[in-house]
C-alpha cells in the first residue's frame, strides 16, 4: 500500500485527505492501487501539458518583447530620422520663402475650381493690394484683367488637359490704378490618390519689360510725339493703297506737306514750341480729314496724307486748301498765340505714277514748288515740275563735289570811305562755276545749301578761302582792308561758326580784327538774340559786325542795339531810288540810326555819280557799288590794292 501511496500525486494525495483518508495508508479495496495510480498518472499528465502549455507562452512572450524592443528601436530610428528630415523641409521650406520673398516673382496654387488658394507676398507687392482681394477668385475675375485672345487659349488648353502652360502674359490694375503686367507658368497638382486638386506656379511682375516693348512696337510704327502713324507705317499703307487702287482700278491722291518756317518757331520760341505746333497741326489734320483719309508723320515738319476714293485734281485742291487753312489757324503756346503755314505737293495715282515710291518723290518734288512759288500753298505734280527736281538734285551734288573737285571762288568788291576815296573795306562774294552751266548766282546756290544742310560747310570754305587770300595779299606785301563775309542764318544756329572762325584766323595767321560778318536783318530777326552770346564771343576775338541789307527786314530798335556791330549796310534797293523823296528819308533815317548807335554808315549798290553825291551830302560814311568797283576775282582785285 506505501508503495502505492508513495507513488500518489500530491494533488491526489490531498484530495485524499480532505476525504479523511491517509495517503499513506493503504485500504484493502480491490483495485484501489490501480485507481490511484491511473488518477495520479491522469494528473501527472495534465501537469506535463499545462508545463508545455506555460513553457511555451513563456517562450512566447520573450520573443515577443525581443520584438517589441525591436519594434521600439526601429519606431525610435524612424522618428529621429523624421525629426530630421522635417528640420532638413523647414530648412529648405525657409530657403525657398527666403528666395521668394526677395525675388519679385511669387508663389501661387489654384485649387480644383481655379480659384486661387494661395499666393506669397510678391503677388501682393506687384499687385500693389492685399492678398485678400486677390485670393478666392479667379485670375480672370481681378480687377483690370486683360489678356490677348491667343494666351487666354493657350491657358484654357492647358487647363482642359491638365497640362503645364508657360509664360502666359496678362494685365492687372494695380492698387494705385496703374496697369501690371504679370506672366505666370503653373503645372497641374494630384494628389497622392493621382486626383487632381488645382494648380500651382509661379508669377512674375513683367510689367517693366511689357511696357518697354510695347513701347518699342510704338516707336517702330508711330510718331511718339504726334500718335500718327510713323514713315514705316504710311510706306505699308501706301503699298496698301496701290495694291487696293489697282485691283479696283480706283485712284487716290498723295499729299505733301511741309511747314513753312517750322524752323523759325523752334529758333524763336524753343523746341516745346515747336513740338506744339506738330501736334496742333497733327490734331488739325486728323479733324480736317474724313474717316477713310489716312494722316503719318514722316519726320520733321513733313507730313502725308492719303486721299482715296474717287479724286479729282479740282477736289483734291479744294481739299488740300481747306488743310492749309487749318494749319493756319493760331496755336496758343503758353501765354502766346503762334502761327504756322504749309506748302503742299499732291501727285496722283494713277496718273503721275502707279509706283508708291514714284508718287513720293512726286509729291515731294510739288510741295518742293509750293515753298520755291512763295509758300501757303497747293502744287501739283507735273512733268517740267520733275525735269527742274532732278536739276535740283544734281545741283546739290554738283554743289557737294565742288568742295572737293574746286569750282567755287571769291570775288572782291571794294568798300569806299566817301571822306577820303580810300579803300576801306572788302567784301568776299562767293562765286560758284558749275561745270556745264557756268556761274549760278550765289543767291541761287547759296539758297540751295540752306535747304540741302550744305551751309555750315559752304560757310566754313568761304571763312577759310578769305583768310587765305589776305595771308596771300599780305605775304605779296599789300594791305588789304578788312574783308566782309556774308553769313546765314543757319550759320549763326550751328555750334560751328565759332570754332570755324578760330581755326581760319589761326590757321592763316590773322588776327580777328581783319574780319568782319555780315548779318542780314533778315538773319538777326531770326537768330532772336539766340546766338547773342556767340556774336559777343566773336566780337572778344576782335571780328567786326555788320548788318548787311538793312531795310528790308524787320529789326527792331531793341535787336540792333543789342548787337555788338560796328557797320549798318543801308540795301540797295533804297540806294538805287536816290534822290527819291522816299529812298531820300529812309536812307537818311538808316544813317542817323547807325549813327545813333555808333555805327559806320554803308551805301550798297551806288551806281551813279547822283546818288553818290547824294549819300555825301546826307553824311554816308562808306559806299559800295558797281560805280566804285566791281566785285572782281583775287588776281585782279590784288590791282586795286596796290593803287
Ligand atoms: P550782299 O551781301 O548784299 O552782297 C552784295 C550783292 O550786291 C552782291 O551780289 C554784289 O555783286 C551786288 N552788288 C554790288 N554792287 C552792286 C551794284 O552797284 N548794283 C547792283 N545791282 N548790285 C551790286 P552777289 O554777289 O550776287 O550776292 C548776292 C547775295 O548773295 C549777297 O548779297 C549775299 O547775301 C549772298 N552771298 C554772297 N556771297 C555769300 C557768301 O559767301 N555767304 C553767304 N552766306 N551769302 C553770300
Ligand atoms: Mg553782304
Ligand atoms: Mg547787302
Amino acid at each position: 500500500m506505501s508503495e502505492g501511496a508513495e507513488a500518489a500525486h500530491p494533488l491526489l494525495r490531498r484530495q485524499l485527505r480532505r476525504l479523511g483518508l491517509d495517503p499513506q495508508a493503504v485500504p484493502d479495496l480491490p483495485g484501489w492501487k490501480a485507481f490511484v495510480d491511473r488518477v495520479s498518472r491522469a494528473y501527472g499528465e495534465a501537469d506535463q501539458d499545462r508545463y508545455l502549455m506555460e513553457r511555451s507562452q513563456s517562450l512566447a512572450s520573450e520573443e515577443m518583447a525581443t520584438l517589441n524592443q525591436a519594434l521600439r528601436h526601429e519606431r525610435d530610428l524612424l522618428e529621429s530620422r523624421i525629426a530630421e528630415r522635417t528640420e532638413a523641409l523647414r530648412k529648405s521650406e525657409d530657403r525657398l520663402a527666403s528666395l521668394v520673398s526677395l525675388s519679385s516673382d511669387w508663389v501661387w496654387e489654384k485649387d480644383e475650381r481655379g480659384y486661387l488658394s494661395y499666393l506669397s507676398e510678391g503677388a501682393a507687392i506687384t499687385a500693389k493690394k492685399p492678398l485678400g482681394e486677390l485670393l478666392g477668385r479667379r485670375v480672370q475675375q481681378i480687377d483690370g484683367f486683360e489678356c490677348d485672345e491667343r494666351s487666354i487659349q493657350a491657358y484654357v488648353h492647358a487647363w482642359a488637359g491638365r497640362q503645364p502652360f508657360r509664360d502666359l502674359v496678362h494685365a492687372l490694375r494695380s492698387g494705385d490704378g496703374s496697369t501690371c503686367y504679370v506672366s505666370l507658368s503653373g503645372e497641374p497638382v494630384f494628389d497622392a490618390k493621382g486626383v487632381f486638386v488645382g494648380y500651382r506656379g509661379v508669377g512674375t511682375d513683367v510689367t517693366a519689360a511689357t511696357l518697354a516693348s510695347r513701347q518699342l512696337t510704338l516707336m517702330a510704327r508711330f510718331d511718339l510725339l504726334t500718335g500718327l502713324p510713323n514713315r514705316a507705317q504710311f510706306i505699308e499703307e501706301l503699298d496698301r493703297a496701290v495694291a487696293r487702287a489697282r485691283r479696283a482700278e480706283g485712284q487716290f491722291g498723295l499729299c505733301f506737306i511741309d511747314l513753312d518756317g517750322f524752323k523759325q518757331v523752334n529758333d524763336l520760341h524753343g523746341h516745346a514750341a515747336g513740338d506744339e505746333v506738330l501736334r496742333a497741326t497733327a490734331a488739325r489734320l486728323l479733324e480736317e480729314l474724313r474717316q477713310s483719309d489716312f494722316v503719318a508723320r514722316l519726320g520733321g515738319d513733313e507730313f502725308v496724307v492719303l486721299l482715296p476714293g474717287k479724286v479729282t485734281p479740282a477736289g483734291l485742291a479744294r481739299a488740300g486748301e481747306k488743310m492749309l487753312q487749318a494749319i493756319a489757324q493760331p496755336i496758343a503756346y503758353q501765354d502766346r498765340q503762334l502761327t504756322i503755314q504749309g506748302s503742299i505737293g499732291i501727285a496722283l495715282y494713277p496718273e503721275d505714277s502707279t509706283e508708291a515710291r514714284h508718287l513720293v518723290e512726286q509729291a515731294d518734288a510739288a510741295m518742293y514748288l509750293a515753298k520755291q512759288e512763295g509758300k501757303n500753298q497747293v502744287r501739283f505734280y507735273t512733268g517740267t515740275l520733275a525735269r527742274n527736281v532732278a536739276r535740283q538734285f544734281a545741283m546739290e551734288l554738283d554743289l557737294r563735289q565742288s568742295f572737293s573737285v574746286g569750282g567755287l571762288e571769291l570775288h572782291f568788291q571794294p568798300r569806299i570811305e566817301l571822306a577820303t576815296g580810300r579803300m576801306s573795306g572788302v567784301e568776299a562774294l562767293v562765286r560758284w562755276e558749275h561745270p556745264q552751266r557756268g556761274p549760278v548766282p550765289p543767291a541761287e546756290f547759296v539758297l540751295l545749301a540752306e535747304e540741302r544742310g550744305l551751309i555750315v560747310q559752304l560757310g566754313r570754305w568761304v571763312l577759310d578761302a578769305a583768310c587765305r587770300q589776305i595771308r596771300r595779299w599780305r605775304d605779296a606785301g599789300l594791305r588789304p582792308p578788312r574783308c566782309a563775309i556774308n553769313l546765314s542764318a543757319h550759320q549763326l544756329v550751328s555750334d560751328a561758326l565759332f570754332d570755324d572762325m578760330c581755326h581760319a584766323l589761326e590757321r592763316h595767321g590773322l588776327e580777328g580784327a581783319a574780319i568782319e560778318l555780315e548779318l542780314t536783318e533778315a538773319v538777326i530777326t531770326a537768330q532772336h538774340g539766340r546766338a547773342d552770346a556767340l556774336l559777343l564771343r566773336l566780337r572778344a576775338l576782335g571780328v567786326h559786325m555788320a548788318i548787311d541789307d538793312f531795310g528790308t527786314g524787320t529789326s527792331s530798335l531793341s535787336m540792333l542795339h543789342r548787337l555788338p556791330a560796328q557797320a549798318l549796310k543801308v540795301d540797295r534797293s533804297f540806294v538805287g531810288r536816290l534822290p527819291d523823296d522816299d529812298a531820300m528819308s529812309v536812307t537818311r533815317g538808316a544813317i542817323a540810326l547807325a549813327h545813333g548807335l555808333g555805327m559806320r554808315a554803308v551805301a550798297e549798290g551806288v551806281e551813279s555819280a547822283a546818288q553818290l553825291q547824294t549819300l555825301k551830302e546826307l553824311g554816308c560814311d562808306d559806299a559800295q557799288g558797281f560805280l566804285l568797283g566791281r566785285p572782281l576775282p583775287a588776281d585782279a582785285f590784288a590791282a586795286h590794292l596796290r593803287n
